[in-house]
This record gives C-alpha cells, structure tokens and sequence, in this order.
C-alpha cells in the first residue's frame, strides 16, 4: 500500500543520505593527504584587457584529481576544506605553487603577468598570513607587485574582525588586493572605501543578465561607474559571449575574464597560449586571441 510505499521511499532516500555523508567524511579524510600526495593542480585563466584583449594575468584555480573519481570542482572540496581547516596549508601550497608558475612564466616570456590568488576567510584569520605571504614571496622571487589577493566580498569584519589591517598589511608590502563576487555579499559602498583594494571583479551572475535583465545591466554599469570614481580597477567574470563583451567594453570596463577567451587551463596548454602570442608578436601581428 502507500504506506509501505512511502516507507520504502524513506528507506532509499535515507540509504542516499548515509551514502552521500559516508562519501563527504572519506573525502575530508583523503583530502587531509592530497597535497602530500600530489594530488592538488592549479589550473590558470587569462584575464584580458577590454580594449586590446591582449593577456594582463591570470586567475589560479585549484582542482583536486582524485585518483578514482578524477577531477573535482573547488566549489565542493573547498568548503570542506574551510570546516576541517585544510584551507590553511592546502591555500598555502596554491600560494606558492601559483607565485613560482608566475616567476617562471616571466622568466620565459618575460610579460610580467600579474597572478590572482584566492584567500579563505579562514587564512585571512591566521595571524601570521602577511608573513606567508612574505615568505612565498621571497621563496620565489616573484614581484609583490605581480601578486594580486582575491578576497570574495562575502567575508566581511564581522568575520574576520581584523580585516583591513590584515589587508592593509598585504597590500604596504606591495601585493594588489581585489574584491571577487562584487555584488553578492551584503558589503557597503563604505566597506568597498575602506579595504585597500586595487580592483574590484564584478560577479558572474550579473555578467550572464547583460542583454536579458536591464536590472543586472543597470548594476553592472554603476558597479563600473563607483568603482572608477574610487580610483578602482574593474574586471568583469563569467564573460561568455560576444554580446557581454561589447557591452563591458562600451561601459568602460577594465580587464575580462570568462569562457568567451579561455577556460582556466592546466599548465601546458596555457604554455601554448603564451608561446602562440610570442609567436604573433614576434610576426608582428596583433596579439589578442
Ligand atoms: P572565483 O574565485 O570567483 O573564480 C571564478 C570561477 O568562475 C572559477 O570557477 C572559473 O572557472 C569560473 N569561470 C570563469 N569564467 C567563466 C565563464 O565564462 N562562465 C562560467 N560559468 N564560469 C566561469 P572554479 O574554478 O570552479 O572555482 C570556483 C570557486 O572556488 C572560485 O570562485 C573560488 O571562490 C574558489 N576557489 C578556487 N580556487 C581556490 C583557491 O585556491 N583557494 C580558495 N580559497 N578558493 C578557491
Ligand atoms: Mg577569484
Ligand atoms: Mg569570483
Ligand atoms: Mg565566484
């Protein structure tokens, strides 16, 4: 009958509940030995200027390859690396990992790419952050000023109380700071003057409503506007199509970021892209993609 019916629904669902937390509590533990075991990469994404859409930098973006389940997305394994605090020395690890490709990328190519790093609200909690940073710095050579810290706008200084001075100390040191996810978290515009921020990337889900919701495109446009006004840099995420990029660039937006040049790529085919710009320009040919 239905009841029996309903109980056994409530049996397979259960059944998948235990199944899915079973899978979330081995993966914390194995997570605990991927960077040991080799398991992280950093995967690379150009940003572009607007105008000339020639490469400035480039986004690190962590994936972890599990030997039997392949590669999985930082959206799932990061927060569980942030409840578990494997954030601390698997975000180190991206930091360093991240700052010597940079260096090395300079040395071959010689652009002086900037590299955008992702900060947790959990790293930026740790005391000695400014100094982890100064170490990789040092340990590679990289140029502070080629290091930019992405700091989503979520974290606020009700979670990390000492925000701006932790920031402000990155950013004395010479690093570039910039706010990711523009727009999503409950920040003020005060907030957004009191951070030492170089550069502000607006969020993807107002990129993708450029041409579908006049709301998302009116925000993009003021987002543009007060971030110039500050004397701030704006980068644009999620672009995907021709028609968000004639939109950014006739707005006055800065630098882009998304599908529509490139996806964030393991290192050799990023190698590739630069090789193929050294090669256009060496032809003397314009270089964008
Ligand atoms: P994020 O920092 O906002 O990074 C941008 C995300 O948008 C990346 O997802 C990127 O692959 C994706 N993306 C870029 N262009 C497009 C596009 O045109 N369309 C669409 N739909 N997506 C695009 P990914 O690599 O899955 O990373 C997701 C998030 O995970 C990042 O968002 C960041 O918050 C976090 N994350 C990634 N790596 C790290 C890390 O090393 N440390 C920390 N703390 N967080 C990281
Ligand atoms: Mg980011
Ligand atoms: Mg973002
Ligand atoms: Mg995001």
């Amino acid at each position: 009958g239905a009841k029996s019916l309903g109980r056994n629904n409530y049996q397979i669902y259960a059944a998948n509940v235990d199944a899915a937390q079973q899978q979330q509590a081995e993966l914390k533990v194995r997570l605990r030995h991927a960077v040991r075991n080799d398991e992280l990469r950093v995967f690379y994404q150009p940003q572009v200027d607007a105008v000339t859409e020639d490469i400035i930098g480039m986004e690190a973006l962590v994936r972890w390859e599990h030997p039997e389940l392949g590669m999985i997305s930082p959206a799932f394994f990061i927060p569980l690396a942030e409840a578990s605090g494997l954030i601390v020395p698997i975000g180190e690890w991206v930091l360093r990992t991240a700052c010597a490709q940079a260096k090395a990328w300079e040395a071959r190519y010689g652009l002086g790419l900037r590299i955008g790093v992702n900060l947790s609200a959990v790293q930026l909690m740790q005391q000695n952050l400014a100094a982890v940073v100064a170490s990789a710095l040092q340990d590679t050579g990289l140029d502070p000023r080629q290091l930019e810290l992405e700091v989503t706008e979520s974290i606020s200084v009700k979670t990390v109380p000492h925000l701006v001075e932790t920031l402000d100390a990155l950013h004395a040191m010479g690093c570039g700071i910039a706010i990711d996810d523009f727009g999503t978290g409950a920040a003020s515009l005060d907030y957004l003057r009191r951070l030492p921020a170089d550069r502000i990337k607006i969020d993807q889900s107002f990129v993708r409503n450029i041409g579908v919701d006049p709301d998302d495109e009116a925000i993009v446009r003021a987002t543009i506007d007060v971030a110039h006004r500050l004397k701030r840099g704006v980068v644009a995420e999620g672009v995907e199509i021709e028609q968000h990029l004639q939109f950014l660039r006739a707005n006055g937006c800065d630098e882009l970021q998304g599908y529509l040049f490139c996806r964030p790529l393991p290192v050799p085919s990023f190698e590739k892209l630069l090789a193929e710009r050294e090669r256009l320009v060496s032809e003397g040919q314009a270089v964008p993609a």
